[in-house]
């Protein structure tokens, strides 16, 4: 784990370097006992409290002033449930950790992101998801968590156990406590056929019905500045596996997607007007390619080139128009944007604060390079994707407050009604949950 770099300065910065922090003080807590202890002791102390995952989050949702507490020495898998069908992992333990060894022992999740950097309750906690269409975020293959409140006592939730607590602490934000293991529901390891197509703007938003339809997960990439896309279809395969090619794949995911993408970046950060036609040269650069893995290595690759990002999820009937007006807003604008926009779609889920709670979604993320103002961008795409009743991820840049959120989530006063009752103090509070829950 690399992010979250504390150097020794005591200065907290998240992975993209937009968010800092100078907390009180560190614990790595090696059990829940040390955890509950560190909770109870900050209590004492007046201090609030955080728990960071590798800080991959743009907001400033792990940020404190406080107490910061580490997740390195609570990984690892605690329990294999085959008859359940359920792992249980303790809450600091790397994606990448838990699908290697889900692998090994022949199990997978249904569905993920688009890398495995992050920690278990750090993806979770902000609502990380991939893309699906019957399949749904990471928070939503969770069956039960256990968490260390604000009295420093332990809380164990599922839909048997404080139903209440389940509902809403699978997506908590770091707010209603401090998750210490989270019980996912897996499956068999299965294959999944890729299959990443060129295609035109207009094809892609022309056919969207049908390609969702199609597809367990449909996924497209529009390079602002031109009328080209990526699309990327994964679907269950009998096999044989059939992995992207070493040097291919090396030269497509490391050269084009990380190294000459890096140097593109930088040309087009020291001269703008240079990006519309490395746009046209890099929506070009992938060809079409199809490949049969296992689910990790279909989902997640290595994202080397850093950026700040901005995802809102629409409902998923307004995607076409919402990119259609986002397109025309880029085409007009002055902007220069040198990163692909990418969309995709979750079903609608029973979780409290998800962004597809209730509702069948669709997400649409832009991109800007590290060091590159983002804000004229983010800001005119955010009033398009407002205008839809969009729902910001909780872990990239947005500008929403409680009172946006309590109009596009029917169930606000459900969570913060439950955070009132278990955490009254706001122990585990910061100024991102102050805006974005209230006081
Ligand atoms: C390169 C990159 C690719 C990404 N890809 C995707 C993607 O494909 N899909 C997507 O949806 N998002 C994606 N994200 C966003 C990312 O998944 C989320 O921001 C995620 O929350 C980061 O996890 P983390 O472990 O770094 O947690 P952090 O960012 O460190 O923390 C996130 C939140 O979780 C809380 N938290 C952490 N641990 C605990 C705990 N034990 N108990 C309670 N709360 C806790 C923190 O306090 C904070 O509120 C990406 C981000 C980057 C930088």
């Amino acid at each position: 784990m690399k992010s979250t770099v504390s150097g020794k300065s005591g200065t907290w910065r998240n992975w993209a370097g937009n968010v800092t922090a100078r907390p009180a003080r560190e614990v790595t807590p090696a059990s829940v006992d040390e955890l509950s202890a560190a909770v109870r002791r900050a209590a004492e102390d007046g201090l609030r409290v955080k728990a960071v995952g590798t800080g991959h989050s743009f907001t400033a949702a792990a940020a404190t002033d406080g107490v910061l507490i580490r997740p390195q020495l609570l990984t690892g898998i605690r329990r294999i449930d085959r008859d359940n069908g359920t792992v249980t992992v303790e809450a600091g333990t790397p994606l990448r950790r838990l699908n290697l060894a889900l692998a090994r022992e022949g199990l997978s999740l249904t569905n993920m992101g688009d890398i495995m950097e992050q920690t278990v309750s750090g993806a979770t906690s902000t609502g990380t998801h991939g893309t699906g269409r019957d399949s749904a975020s990471i928070a939503a293959q969770i069956t039960g968590l256990e968490l260390v409140t604000a009295d420093g006592s332990v809380l164990a939730c599922s839909e048997k156990e404080n139903p209440d607590v389940f509902a809403a602490a699978r997506i908590g934000i770091g707010a209603l406590g401090i998750i210490t293991a989270i019980t996912f529901s897996v499956e068999p390891l299965f294959l999944l056929s890729a299959r990443e197509e060129p295609m035109s703007f207009d094809e892609v938003t022309g056919s969207f019905d049908e390609l969702f339809t199609e597809n367990e997960h449909f996924e497209f990439y529009w390079f602002p500045h031109t009328g080209n896309c990526n699309t990327k279809r994964n679907n269950r395969s009998v096999g044989p596996e059939k992995p992207v090619g070493t040097v291919r794949g090396l030269y497509e995911d490391e050269f084009l997607s990380n190294g000459v993408f890096q140097a593109a970046n930088y040309v087009g950060r020291a001269v703008p007007a240079t990006i519309p036609s490395i746009a046209r040269i890099s929506s070009r650069a992938l060809s079409a390619r199809t490949y049969t893995d296992i689910p990790y290595k279909v989902f997640t690759s290595p994202r080397r080139v850093r950026f700040t990002e901005m995802e809102y999820a629409v409902p998923r009937a307004a995607l076409v128009e919402t990119l259609r007006e986002l397109k025309a807003m880029v085409d007009r604008s002055p902007l220069r944007i040198s990163f692909p926009v990418e969309v995709r779609t979750a079903p609608a889920d029973d979780i409290t604060l998800s962004t597809a709670s209730g509702r069948d979604s669709a997400y649409i993320a832009v991109h800007m390079f590290r060091g590159t103002p983002y804000q004229a961008y983010f800001t005119a795409a955010e009033r398009i994707f407002t205008a839809h009743g969009g729902r910001p991820h909780w872990g990239k840049v947005h500008t929403r407050d409680a009172e946006y959120f309590a109009g596009v989530y029917p169930r606000f006063g459900e969570f913060t009604a439950l955070r009132d009752r278990l955490d009254p103090e706001r122990r585990f509070g910061n100024d991102y949950l102050r805006r974005i829950l209230g006081d």
